[in-house]
């Protein structure tokens, strides 16, 4: 397989270009990346891919995209933290657009297995008010309650992918993605996730979050499976807010007075991956630590500051 194409969209993004990176590391020789932003925005890119810069809401752009390929992982889509998701309803629902495409194009080529990134803001949000019992099973979906405008678009299209499987023959997969962080993620600009913007969280709210790494060996695992339905893609560390400032707070050696600006976008109060049905099918789910995965990206982060401070270029 290691000399068939490998197609990642979003691969200027942080999970693709993180999957990008894991693809040439295990020896695939032909990558192709897509994605609409301008090469030297890329979080990671490399001489031996072939990077195209191409606009996915349109299709022929898919047709480019899929022509060829083996595999596809589409993990393009407009996305951010609460604060840019709650004010961006109508350019998340028209990632839509993105994965449609994409899955015309990849059933037309003879894509031969298709892996589309959803997330964990499909699950019913009344199912997510209470910071004591945040597990999400995968059921937890319907009856739907999705998260305005980003949810919807991703529960959506999770359930396109189902049909074109079971209508079309697309082998397709799909993973719930709980809040994936570390390295080459956006930490600034208004699109950074907690942990990098602890700020917007609320004192009381508990949530669980997942290396990059993690998220990279889960989306090969759940890949190359037998499972079609979607299936949670998450840590079940949980910790409140608070508690992840005091693990950043440690290893930055400092300790910070804390004003708590409960006006600011929230997100729900708890939200945690159950992690049940991953374990019954791979014997296995994301368990880096936190504090191990929270070191590296304070450590990056800190690398990027510095950089920034003394005015040489760095990702956004
Ligand atoms: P990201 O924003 O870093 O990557 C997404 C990429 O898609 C970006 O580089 C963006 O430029 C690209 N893109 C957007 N519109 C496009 C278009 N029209 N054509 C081509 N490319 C386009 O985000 P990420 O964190 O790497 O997320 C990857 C996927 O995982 C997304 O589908 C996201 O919704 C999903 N997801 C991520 C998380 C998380 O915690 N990071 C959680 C749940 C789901």
């Amino acid at each position: 397989m290691q000399n068939e194409l490998v197609t990642v969209t979003g691969g200027g993004g942080f999970i693709g270009g993180a999957l990008v990176a894991d693809l040439r590391s295990r020896g695939y020789s032909k990558i192709r990346a897509v994605d609409i932003k301008p090469l030297d925005e890329w979080y990671q890119k490399f001489p031996d891919v072939e990077n195209l810069v191409l606009d996915l809401n349109l299709k022929e752009n898919c047709h480019r995209a899929a022509q060829g390929a083996y595999q596809v992982f589409n993990l393009a889509a407009n996305m951010g933290g609460m604060g840019f998701i709650e004010a961006n309803k109508a350019l998340c629902m028209l990632s839509v657009l993105i994965n449609t495409h994409m899955l015309q194009a990849s059933q037309s080529h003879g894509v031969k297995r298709y892996f589309y990134s959803s997330s964990a803001c499909v699950y019913n949000g009344d199912k997510q008010r209470d910071p004591d019992n945040p597990g999400l099973k995968e059921e937890d979906a319907y009856p739907a309650l999705a998260e305005d405008g980003y949810g919807w678009e991703k529960l959506f299209s999770e359930r396109m992918c189902r049909h074109f499987r079971e209508d079309y023959g697309l082998c397709t997969r799909v993973a719930r993605f709980h809040n994936v962080y570390g390295p080459w993620g956006t930490w600034d600009g208004g699109r950074e996730k907690a942990p990098a913007a602890i700020c917007r969280k609320v004192i009381a709210a508990k949530l669980s979050f997942m290396y990059i790494d993690d998220c990279i060996l889960g989306v090969r695992k759940i890949m190359d499976s037998d499972i079609e339905e979607p299936i949670n893609l998450g840590s079940s560390e949980m910790v409140s807010v608070n508690q992840l400032v005091d693990i950043v707070e440690e290893i930055a050696g400092v300790k910070l007075k804390r004003v708590y600006d409960l006006d600011a976008p929230k997100g729900v109060m708890g939200r945690n991956s159950d992690n049940t049905l991953i374990k019954q099918y791979l014997g296995w789910e994301p368990g880096i630590p936190l504090r191990h995965g929270l070191e590296k990206t304070y450590a990056w982060i800190h690398d990027q500051y510095v950089a920034r401070e003394n005015g040489l270029a760095v990702v956004k």
